[in-house]
């Protein structure tokens, strides 16, 4: 039996609340809902995150993201949404199972993220631009 909690409920080892799911992807709510209608897209097979993505799977999980984050705004009507994903400890994981929040959000509704800007100079941008399309994937 695998360890990993998000395996787990997409065999429905451990329960969850599901709002959708198809081939590639499990919409649920997650359990510590930061506002009401608080929803977790996670990939059903296995992938530890966003790197190990097949196409076919960013394409399914993306489009499932969008159509859930839709169904929050018409079921929940909130003044905004944060969709919040992260890649690795220092990002931030704790489940190391591919997965989007989606986070209804309200103005002064305690969620924070630190946002340390550091507004290097424009040739700067453009060395790390540079940088990227010399090992952007086909
Ligand atoms: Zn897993």
């Amino acid at each position: 039996m695998t360890e990993c909690v998000f395996c787990r409920i997409v065999v429905r080892q451990i329960p969850a609340s599901v709002v959708h799911e198809e081939e590639h992807a499990l919409a649920f709510m997650d359990l510590g809902q930061v506002n009401p209608g608080h929803v977790l897209v996670a990939a059903k097979a296995h992938v530890e995150n966003l790197f190990g993505l097949q196409a076919a799977q960013a394409a399914a999980l993306s489009a499932v993201t969008v159509r859930v984050a839709r169904a929050i705004r018409a079921a929940f009507a909130p003044q905004g949404l944060s969709v919040y994903q992260a890649n690795g400890k220092a990002a931030g994981q704790t489940v190391f199972h591919y997965h989007v929040h989606l986070v209804p959000r309200y103005e002064n509704d305690g969620m924070a993220l630190t946002w340390p800007v550091k507004n290097p100079p424009r040739e700067k941008l453009e060395d790390y631009a540079a940088k990227l399309r010399s090992v952007l994937p086909g």
